[in-house]
């Protein structure tokens, strides 16, 4: 049949649009290092996610470690984080040469689980570094509380939550920091990029700092940064793919109403649970299976349809060979077999109705 249906699409612009944004370019010349349509996009993210401050970055992952950078943290000092995510969270957290200790996640939801918190933290614990997983929220009440009492520092990673709102407020306002991650395959994207939000101003001038090699002035560098800087290329896309956001979240939202209804109640299978206080954005199609015998069977048959659906997040990144002999997935035992068990099915904005169904069938077997 040669037909292949991924996981997810990148979109793209309309091709005039994004061209209306590369004539200004050529008229300014000016490519990077914080040029006007990188401003234009910062204000415009601003005003949609309603965050007070909001900074861009290259990409998602850059914009983790500078904003534990930023957090000014006692060196190696212990972080709790999740190891039910993409490689990314916990990477970030060890190139910035912190310690992670891996809080299991709920069953329900994949999201850190806030009973069992307390537990980790030592004396010298500094940050919690939750997911907002598959755009499921975190228990932010619950674990803004604990970071609280013990004078911790919170920082999300909410790289899949972007646009999402919780009891009506926006979910990357959450935390000390939240990242956002604006890579082609996410919801909203800039072929690769990111941001942090956050309160009142508080990280602007470390942050901007940070992304450009720590330069202060002509003839003074305050911090030892990095080179994580939007170029104007990728502020033009966002630019473009922000008109069409709303549009794109509510066709997801349809394929996702279509896919809860064909796969609630089959037997061997369960969706990861709804919070009713929260407005989703349909980023991902988790499905998780009684054995991990079953959803490699579901993979393989859908495969051979020619659709590619995903083992997200398999393996558990404290199984990771990088990580071979320092952690323990046994640890993490609800994290361990969810990762074995979950199937990320294809889910974006113009996957036609046909084949959710199609998938569904194979499904149901
Ligand atoms: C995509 C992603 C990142 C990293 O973002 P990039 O923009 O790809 O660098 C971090 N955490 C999670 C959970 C992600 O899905």
């Amino acid at each position: 049949m040669g037909r292949n249906i991924y996981v997810t699409k990148s979109y793209l612009p309309p091709r005039g649009e994004y061209d209306a944004y590369l004539d200004r370019i050529w008229e300014s010349r000016w490519l990077t290092n914080m040029g006007r349509l990188h401003e234009e996009l910062r204000e415009r993210l601003k005003e949609y996610l309603r965050a007070e401050s909001l900074e861009l970055f290259t990409n998602g992952h850059l914009a983790l470690e500078m904003a534990l950078q930023a957090l000014e943290l006692p060196a190696g000092g212990e972080i709790v984080t999740t190891p039910f995510s993409f490689a990314s969270t916990t990477h970030a957290i060890v190139r910035q040469g912190f310690t992670p200790v891996f809080c299991d996640v709920r069953p329900g939801d994949g999201t850190l689980d806030p009973d069992l918190l307390e537990s980790l933290i030592t004396d010298r614990t500094c940050a919690i570094v939750p997911v907002h997983v598959y755009g499921n929220v975190c228990d932010d009440a619950r674990i803004s509380a604990v970071a609280a009492r013990h004078g911790l520092k919170l920082l999300y990673d909410a790289a899949h939550t972007f646009g999402e709102t919780v009891d009506g407020r926006s979910v990357c306002t959450l935390g000390d920091i939240s990242m956002l991650s604006f890579h082609a395959t996410k919801v909203f994207h800039t072929i690769e990029g990111g941001a942090l939000v956050y309160p009142g101003g508080r990280y602007d001038d470390i942050l901007y700092k940070l992304k450009n090699f720590g330069i202060t002035g002509q003839e003074s560098v305050e911090y030892v940064g990095g080179n994580a800087k939007m170029t104007e290329f990728q502020a033009a896309m966002g630019l473009c793919n922000l008109d069409h956001t709303d549009e794109l979240t509510a066709r997801r939202g349809v394929l996702d109403g279509l896919y809860r209804g064909l796969l609630a109640g089959v037997p061997g299978l369960r969706l990861l649970e709804r919070d009713p206080r929260v407005q989703y954005n349909y980023a991902y199609m988790p499905v998780v299976f009684d054995s991990q015998a079953d959803r490699d069977g579901a993979f393989a048959l859908l495969a051979e349809r020619g659709i590619h659906a995903r083992k997200y997040f398999y393996p558990c990144i404290n199984a990771y060979d990088c990580y071979r002999g320092r952690f323990d997935p046994a640890d993490t035992p609800e994290a361990k077999k969810l990762s074995e068990q979950v199937l990320t099915l294809p889910l974006y904005a113009d996957l036609d109705e046909e084949t959710v169904r199609e998938i569904c069938e194979i499904i149901h077997g």
